[in-house]
């Protein structure tokens, strides 16, 4: 190697021993084009509520070697630089299909344009390769109950956002993309709309309340599935109008 070649980046270097480890199929992702067409909205009614995670799991198509993806930088911040553009693909391996993962990209991007259309001062863009994006969305497994998770910002090589075995489910299938719509706002910085509820079950702390308290946000748990609200764009625009702090 040349003395003056860049040195790859953390996400490089992750995506490079993964790629030794598991064979580059392993990382092969969503064709763009496959992805273009809305999707269908129909949906049955909800058999239960959603429930998402923010801890980690290990995508399905790396499980032989979560080791090479586990590692990064661990400086959290509390939202992106306003104005940027957080970039986002799909792996195709680890699903039950190729239909199935064509099908979860699909819905995850009809919730990022959803999200930019809100115009909240951060914008999402889908990209081929893995080696650009912010984060991936990739099969997490089975979680049981829970449908789908995701992170806040944070200066990570890598991030994922994971969708689980029961969201394929004829019930929660085409109701994808509203699920997403929550995921997403934890991504732009968003915590669960209960956060501060002072009901032991429901408390997770450490939030901040921006705006009034709606039981319809799409941060909240509910019997139905999750609706991104006036509310929920309007405290978003706020929080990224906020001033840089210390
Ligand atoms: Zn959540």
């Amino acid at each position: 190697m040349s003395s003056d070649a860049p040195a790859p980046s953390t996400r490089e270097a992750l995506l490079q021993s993964t790629a030794q480890h598991l064979g580059a199929e392993a990382l092969t992702t969503v064709e763009e084009s496959s992805i273009s067409e809305p999707v269908s909205t129909d949906t049955a009614p909800f058999p239960l509520s959603p429930v998402c995670i923010t801890q980690e799991s290990v995508p399905r198509n790396l499980k032989s070697d979560p080791a090479a993806i586990m590692v990064g930088l661990e400086f959290e911040i509390p939202r992106w630089e306003p104005g940027s553009v957080v970039k986002w693909t799909a792996w195709q391996r680890g699903y039950d299909s190729p239909a199935d993962a064509t099908h979860a990209a699909a819905h995850l991007k009809q919730a990022a344009e959803a999200w930019n259309k809100a115009d909240v001062g951060v914008n999402f863009e889908f990209v081929p390769l893995a080696k650009d994006a912010n984060f991936v969305l990739t099969h997490g497994g089975d979680k049981g109950r829970v449908l789908a998770s995701s992170y806040f910002p944070n200066r990570k090589g890598l991030n994922f956002v994971y969708v689980y075995s029961l969201a394929f489910r004829p019930d929660f299938r085409n109701g994808l993309w509203r699920i997403f719509t929550h995921e997403l706002g934890h991504v732009l910085g968003l915590r669960h709309e209960f956060a501060m509820d002072p009901n032991p079950e429901r408390f997770e702390g450490n939030a901040v309340q921006i705006g009034e308290a709606n039981s319809l946000s799409v941060m909240n748990y509910r019997e139905e599935l999750p609706e991104l609200q006036r509310s929920d764009i309007d405290a978003t625009q706020q929080f990224y109008r906020l001033p840089v702090g210390p």
